[in-house]
């Protein structure tokens, strides 16, 4: 059981900034995303939670123990935390299995057990028969399981991960993605990890918090930032979808639909109220009649294809989604099913 709470959370090294006002609460059994562009703060924010790094100011809680605020700290063993370091962080003059059975020996199980332990955990990473090996005699990606398999075999509470698959190739991803849900699953444990990838972070996180800056953008499910993101900036930065200004009819909700856009069949309708809109490409379809556009890039997803479309009088572009090619300079028309009125930021 591990519930975290950053309150007010601030790192400064000397004159830098480098986690700036962060409140967030990361409830019992959560899977966590910290996303944001590289420099905005997540491997800080990561390495207090771990107490490798001390608060600046605010205060950080885990089930109502305070662990650091500024002033004391709990030390970094006595958190039933582990985490999985960037760069790995594995003993080079140790084996595999000497590697993974450490923070067993550290607790004082003995080596047996440890041994027997950490052959388990070895297994599930699917590192069985590297047992023996010495870690510079390993790739990228199973260096990453034995890290992974270190983290695990004394079942933290709170397990921490940075940026734990940038060093894989698409399909180890895609394998290692599936044995992260299922270790959440099993475990039970709270998972907060980092990532700069926002496709990552959908497909892995219950909880995502994008950071920008080293202050919080945005906390919630995965769904809800993508379908209801507040600024322009978090709008791009995840998923796919173009950021237009658009004439739109109503001043009331941000959710608005095909009759809420001043578009006529020939033209867009010069100002009403412009305003900045989220256009996702699944909420364009072409159509017989509709807004004039043409196609300016295809490209083929495999399943679909994706193309982009300028408007023809005014140069802004979306793109869609389409069962067939369409050559470059097609006319067309669109249709705009639904759109996002965001601030801009
Ligand atoms: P991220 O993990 O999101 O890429 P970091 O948390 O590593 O970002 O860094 C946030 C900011 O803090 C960066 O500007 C970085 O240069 C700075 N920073 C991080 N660690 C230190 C440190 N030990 N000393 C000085 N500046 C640091
Ligand atoms: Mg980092």
């Amino acid at each position: 059981m591990a519930e975290l709470i950053l309150e007010d959370v601030c790192k400064t090294f000397r004159n830098q900034t480098a986690v700036d006002h962060l409140s967030l609460t990361i409830p019992d059994g959560a899977f966590c995303a910290l996303l944001g562009p590289s420099g905005c703060g997540k491997t800080t924010t990561l390495r207090m939670i771990a107490g490798l790094e001390h608060l600046t100011s605010g205060r950080l809680t885990m089930n109502g123990m305070v662990l650091d605020d500024g002033r004391v700290a709990v030390a970094p063993e006595k958190r039933r935390m582990s985490m999985v370091f960037q760069s790995y962080a594995l003993w080079p003059h140790m084996t595999v299995i000497e590697n993974v059975a450490y923070p067993l020996k550290v607790q004082g199980l003995p080596s047996p057990q440890a041994q027997k332990a950490a052959r388990k955990m070895l297994e599930i990473v699917d590192m069985r028969g590297y047992e023996n090996r010495k870690v510079q005699e390993l790739s990228g990606g199973q260096r990453q399981r034995v890290a992974l398999a270190r983290c695990l075999v004394a079942e933290p509470e709170v397990v921490l991960l940075d940026e734990p698959l940038a060093n894989l190739d698409r399909h180890l991803r895609a394998t290692m993605e599936e044995s992260f849900r299922e270790f959440h699953r099993e475990t039970g444990a709270t998972f907060v990890f980092v990532t700069h990838d926002q496709a990552e972070a959908m497909a892995l996180a219950t909880h995502v918090a994008v950071m920008h800056q080293g202050g919080l953008v945005q906390w919630g499910t995965p769904e809800s930032l993508y379908q209801q993101p507040e600024t322009s900036w978090l709008a791009q930065f995840i998923g796919k979808g173009s950021v237009i200004n658009l004439p739109v009819n109503t001043q009331s909700d941000r959710l608005l639909k095909n009759q809420d856009f001043a578009l006529t069949a020939s033209t867009i309708q010069q100002p009403i109220t412009q305003q900045p809109v989220l256009i996702r490409p699944e909420h364009i379809h072409i159509t017989n009649t509709g807004t004039p556009a043409q196609v300016t890039d295809c490209v083929f997803l495999g399943e679909r294809y994706l193309l982009t479309l300028r408007f023809a009088d005014d140069q802004q572009s979306v793109s869609c989604y389409h069962h067939t090619a369409l050559p470059q300079g097609s006319l067309v028309n669109i249709e705009i099913e639904q759109g996002w009125r965001v601030d801009v930021a």
